[in-house]
């Protein structure tokens, strides 16, 4: 099947050409001809599967009849990092149609975001609280919005959303189209629907099951091992880039900078950063200059990056559809990804929930070599676990060696580390910043097997 089929206006037909779309994903094949219709959606749909797309392309055709110059679409999206990112896929999209799309969030100044809404936008990606500023202030008119598209709706209530989204519903006074987006459907979003939405076509890709593209392994360890396995599966992994997700902001930071400290290229992504740290970090991640991000769930959330191969969970996430949105990181468009899980005692109800889920039980892993029985004496560098945490008494690491002498030699001098390590700022809790060594190994133990299409990309050159 291939876009022709739905009659998108030759413009936004252009636009899905330049970007190199050949086949439409499910989700689009079966979103796109409703939203055209003009129904009320929703779509069941995690990042990774194409739902972008699949709510843009529609909603630029629709808009494409509409006047100019005043807002008639409003995105509402729960991180700022999704919103720029969807705003950035409608600019790429509709570059061929005129219609502008600008992106509101809070966190960073908002004369800029004033001046675009004074420049005159017809779609709006917005963050709801920093959107309803701009509205009580009268900065910025919905009169005319007549699609309302609510994206990662279960992020939204997970971040305390749906009291703004319910004010942003009762501003928008046109009849409208709505669409809502989400990775699940818990009772209060199913509230939400029955509240906004309007005899809506239901659009289910894949329920919300991990990403078929990716592999699961799970690798038992003792709290105070942690760091060393993750920083052994790192250096015996065939990794480009890697999320590891930890579960607290302190954690984050921690395992930043102890991998920071063997020489790796890393960046923290957590609630606690500016914007401006948190763009600096992404820029550097997105680039490929950072090989590894080590986030929470929250500050990574929606974050779309195709080359991540990795997604290692240091800590086990709290909830079955954490692990989902955390593993739909990976295995996207044309790539395949692995998971690894590192699980603690603790873990043994939530590896049940997510054996579930999956219908089948997860591969536990040993990794070759690594020392499991050693134990904790250093107290200096420790992770406390979940139950430790808060209290004095810390777990430890094994891995005293300096840092260059734990790393292996690389043969390949791109990737050989140097000795230019950063140390993290003293002082500062947010270590965004960058190590000037490079600290992945190109000694590779198990090579990943060939990445296989998830769905077919025309290459820009091919064209
Ligand atoms: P999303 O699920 O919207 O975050 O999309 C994930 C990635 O898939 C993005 O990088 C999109 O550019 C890409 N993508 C979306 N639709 C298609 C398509 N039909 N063919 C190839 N890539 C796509």
């Amino acid at each position: 099947m291939s876009f022709e089929i739905f009659n998108l206006n030759p413009k936004v037909l252009s636009g899905v050409r330049a970007q190199g779309y050949i086949d439409p994903t499910p989700i689009q094949a079966q979103s796109i001809p409703a939203v055209m219709e003009g129904r009320d959606l929703i779509g069941l749909a995690q990042t990774g599967t194409g739902k972008t797309a699949a709510f843009v392309l529609p909603v630029l055709h629709r808009l494409m009849e509409f006047p100019r110059g005043r807002v008639n679409a409003l995105i509402v999206s729960p991180t700022r990092e999704l919103a720029e990112q969807t705003c950035e896929n409608i600019n790429v999209l509709g570059k061929y149609t005129g219609l502008r799309a600008i992106s509101i969030y809070g966190g960073v100044g908002a004369d800029a975001q004033l001046r675009g809404i004074r420049r005159g936008s017809e779609v709006i990606v917005a963050c709801p609280g920093r959107l309803l500023d701009h509205v009580l202030k009268g900065n910025l008119d919905l009169s005319h919005v007549e699609v309302l598209i609510i994206d990662e709706a279960d992020r939204m209530f997970d971040m305390g959303f749906l009291p703004d989204i319910r004010t942003i519903v009762k501003c928008l006074t046109k009849p409208r189209q709505t669409l809502l987006f989400s990775a699940t459907m818990p009772p209060d979003i199913r509230k939400l629907v029955l509240e906004v939405l309007r005899d809506p076509v239901e659009v289910k890709i894949g329920h919300a099951a991990p990403v078929e593209s990716v592999s699961h392994a799970l690798y038992p360890v003792k709290p105070h091992l942690k760091t060393p396995l993750l920083k052994e599966l790192l250096r015996t992994s065939d990794t480009d880039s890697v999320i590891v997700f930890a579960r607290t902001k302190h954690r984050v930071e921690r395992v930043a900078q102890q991998l920071q400290r063997s020489g790796y290229k890393v960046a923290a992504l957590q609630g606690d950063m500016s914007q401006w740290q948190r763009q600096e970090a992404m820029d550097g991640f997105r680039s490929g200059s950072l090989k590894i991000l080590v986030a929470t769930d929250i500050a990574a959330r929606g974050l779309d990056i195709l080359s991540i191969t990795h997604v290692i969970n240091y800590d086990m996430p709290d909830t079955t559809d954490a692990y989902t949105h955390r593993i739909g990181r990976t295995g996207r468009v044309n790539n395949t990804g692995e998971a690894y899980t590192l699980v603690t005692n603790e873990d043994k109800e939530m590896i049940r929930a997510l054996e579930r889920i999956f219908k089948k039980p997860l591969e536990t892993r040993q990794l070759e070599g690594f020392d499991y029985s050693a134990e904790a004496a250093i107290p200096s560098d420790a992770m406390p676990t979940r139950t430790q945490y808060g209290r004095t008494r810390p777990g430890v690491r094994n891995d005293r060696q300096p840092a260059q002498n734990s790393r292996p030699r690389s043969s390949n001098p791109e990737r050989r580390p140097t000795n230019g390590v950063n140390p993290p700022k003293s002082g500062s809790t947010s270590m965004n910043q960058i190590s000037k060594s490079e600290g992945i190994s190109s000694e590779r133990k198990s090579p990943s097997p060939a990445r296989k299409p998830y769905f077919r990309r025309e290459s820009m050159s091919a064209r």
